[in-house]
């Protein structure tokens, strides 16, 4: 209201938004020094074969516990880093702690989730280079998972980095496909190596036959484009068959796992018996 009232802006003063502020500009320090401090922590959520439910993957996902509030959700503290300037450092600090914590687990995939914020930095690609050549790790290993925004507005730049990452060796996801407006074209013109469905499609499932078929349709269009496709949030038996069904290859959720610590994934590796079982059970009972 005040952009109109002339002077009258002066007096449409809000102290909540000057709180907000406050509260954002703070968090925004104690994030500074948690990535300082090394306090940003990385949990891995299983990613499971769709037809056996082995255990192919995991996803890294960033945690910060920050001290005198408890933890904060990511959806939260990545746009303050990206707004903040601090993405970059924080993005390549879960990419090194997540690289070197696949050298512990031979034979397993690891993603990564990459913010728009890290691609506009024109190091980044060389950065990303330089964690595989300290680590050791094969670049095959690991998947780059980005949504669709930043290739929406920036189709051209985006196009470049994702060549330099391509030829370091690593595979690019669409991450929260569906959940957005991306059209067949660009998806093709991009030539994504996976998508990830969103899961707030996964979760739409049992809303009604129409449910199905979106997300039947959703699955085809990335499979006319021989794009395999990752299914997340997948916490029914019931969604797991149907996923299976549409042609999703992998599936990740709270029915395989949470985001766990590394020994939790040490667990899992040493009784693959425990999610075989499952997968036997569901194919029993959803023949
Ligand atoms: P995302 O990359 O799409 O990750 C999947 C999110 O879905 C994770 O939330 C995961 O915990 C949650 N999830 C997985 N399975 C289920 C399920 O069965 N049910 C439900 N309700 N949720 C499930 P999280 O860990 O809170 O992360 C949220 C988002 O924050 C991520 O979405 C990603 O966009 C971003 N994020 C997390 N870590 C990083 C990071 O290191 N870098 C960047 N740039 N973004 C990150
Ligand atoms: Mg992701
Ligand atoms: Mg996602
Ligand atoms: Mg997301």
């Amino acid at each position: 209201a005040s952009k109109e009232s002339g002077r009258g802006r002066w007096t449409a003063y809000h102290p909540q938004m000057d709180e907000e502020r406050e509260t954002r500009n703070q968090m925004a320090l104690d994030l500074r020094a948690a990535i300082d401090n090394e306090d940003i922590q990385v949990v891995y959520q299983p990613v499971v074969d769709s037809s056996t439910f082995e255990l192919v993957s995991v996803e890294a996902l960033a945690r910060w516990n920050r001290p005198g509030h408890g933890p904060v959700s990511p959806d939260v503290f990545i746009p303050i880093a990206e707004a903040s300037g601090l993405i970059d450092r924080l993005g390549l600090d879960v990419l090194r702690q997540s690289l070197m914590q696949l050298a512990e687990w031979p034979g397993l995939k690891l993603s990564v989730n990459v913010s728009p914020g890290q691609f506009r930095d024109p190091a980044f690609a060389g950065h990303v280079a330089d964690l595989f050549y300290v680590t050791g790790i094969d670049p095959h290993r690991v998947v780059l998972e980005m949504t669709e925004t930043y290739f929406i507005q920036n189709p051209e730049r985006a196009r470049t980095v994702l060549e330099r990452l391509r030829k370091i060796g690593v595979q690019i996801a669409l991450d929260d496909f569906g959940s957005g407006f991306s059209s067949v074209g660009y998806l093709r013109q991009f030539g994504f190596d996976r998508m990830k469905i969103d899961k707030s499609l996964v979760q739409s499932l049992g809303d009604g036959h129409r449910a199905v078929e979106m997300l039947q349709a959703t699955v085809a269009l990335a499979r006319s484009l021989d794009v395999p496709v990752t299914a997340e949030g997948v916490e029914t038996d019931q969604q797991a068959v149907n996923l299976r069904l549409a042609g999703c290859d992998q599936l990740q959720g709270y029915l395989f796992g949470r985001p766990c610590s590394p020994a939790d994934i040490d667990a899992l590796r040493l009784r693959p018996m425990d999610l075989r079982a499952k997968a036997a059970a569901i194919a029993f009972a959803h023949p």
